[in-house]
């Protein structure tokens, strides 16, 4: 893929020796549980009103040090992002479609009255962050570098009005496969007491809040036995929007597709987006609408829906095998695995870890 302007070279490595040896960095890199390692480094950009984005740089992995009154501690104004860092077959390193990320990042910015990071920092924050800590990229089987790239309000201040100081960083977490066992279908809870964004919200922003209201009703479904929350509209309560942290899709057994559209309380995920252009070129009707639960009831009933599946970055491709809520439980199909949730997912993880071609240029050589 062709490589894309960033400012790479701007981020001053300070900290370049290795915390911690390769024997440990091995065993660490063995079986981590998703999101519990972080490899020796971290990049940053300040923010002031007054000098904009400055200090890109590169420093040792550690505790961010912050005054109790810091604004994100008491109004929440703190955005994030999740990517991932691929190595290929021959030790060369890719990131998928980047830039949709970095996009993102600038429209939850405007969402939370952050300053907007331009989308070159953002792609040379992520480069430099993966060069000085490529060891840290595990190869072999589903493996990846989680990449978690955040931005929040660290000036000192009680009031509320959008910070003048402000800190961005990015993490980077070794991930194994998201499911040990494989691909395995999930029972979805759908929640009809909770909602987690509303009409002129910040549903549309990848913004702490969004998470920090979707824990209750992520208790409830656990409760329940199953491991994800299906959120309704706020308005009616009778459209299916998305999960928790992963957009849904269904797929009638007529081959026809359909994902809920945009309407400002979903997050536009950059794996719904890529799996709506793969199947339409597979020849499927896809189509982004209003997906009312009573017709995916209905159609799990009779037959007309045929899989149901969930997608996102951590886990890319999820089948969805139950869904149920206080007034219904429903298998999806057989329970088990679908045809277009496994080719779909298959046709994506081929193009991430560079066994299949790439023709959208979605991959990004780090
Ligand atoms: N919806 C929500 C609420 C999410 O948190 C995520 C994960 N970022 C997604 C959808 C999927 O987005 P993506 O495919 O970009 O990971």
């Amino acid at each position: 893929a062709a490589h894309h302007a960033s400012t790479v070279d701007r981020f001053e490595v300070r900290a370049n020796d290795a915390a911690r040896t390769d024997e440990e960095r091995a065993r660490l890199l063995e079986s981590p549980a998703f999101g519990t390692v972080f490899t020796d480094h971290m990049a940053r950009v300040t923010w002031t009103a007054d000098g904009g984005w400055a200090d890109r740089r590169v420093e040792r992995y550690g505790p961010l040090s912050m005054d109790p009154a810091s604004a994100v501690l008491h109004y929440g104004q703190e955005i994030f992002e999740g990517l991932k860092a691929y190595a290929h077959a021959d030790g060369s390193v890719w990131s998928f479609r980047p830039e949709a990320n970095a996009r993102r990042f600038a429209a939850s910015a405007r969402r939370l009255a952050l300053p907007e990071l331009p989308v070159e920092d953002f792609l040379g924050s992520v480069e430099a962050l993966v060069r000085t800590d490529r060891g840290w990229v595990p190869s072999g089987g589903e493996t990846s570098l989680y990449l978690r790239p955040f931005m929040f309000a660290s000036e000192t201040f009680l009031g509320v009005r959008p910070a003048r100081e402000v800190e961005y960083v990015v993490i980077a977490s070794p991930v194994g496969p998201y499911f040990a066992s494989g691909v395995k279908p999930v029972s979805i809870w759908v929640s009809t007491d909770y909602h987690r964004a509303g009409p002129g919200g910040t549903g549309a922003a990848k913004c702490g809040g969004n998470y920090a209201a979707s824990l209750l009703p992520q208790q409830e479904a656990y409760a329940r036995g199953c491991e994800q929350v299906c959120f309704l509209d706020a308005t009616t309560s009778t459209l299916v929007e998305e999960l928790g942290g992963m957009n849904v899709f269904v797929v009638g057994a007529d081959g026809t597709v359909s994902t809920p559209e945009l309407t400002g309380s979903i997050l536009e995920g950059v794996t719904r987006s890529s799996i709506l252009t793969l199947l339409a070129e597979a020849g499927h009707d896809v189509q982004e609408r209003p997906i009312p639960l009573a017709e995916v009831r209905a159609g799990l009933e009779d037959g007309s829906v045929a899989e149901v599946f969930a997608c996102g970055t951590a886990a890319v491709v999820t089948p969805i095998g139950r869904l149920a809520s206080d007034e219904f439980d429903l298998t999806v199909g057989d329970g088990g695995t679908g045809a277009v949730t496994a080719s779909v997912r298959a046709q994506l993880t081929d193009i991430q870890y560079g066994r299949a071609a790439d023709p959208h240029g979605w991959m990004r050589r780090l």
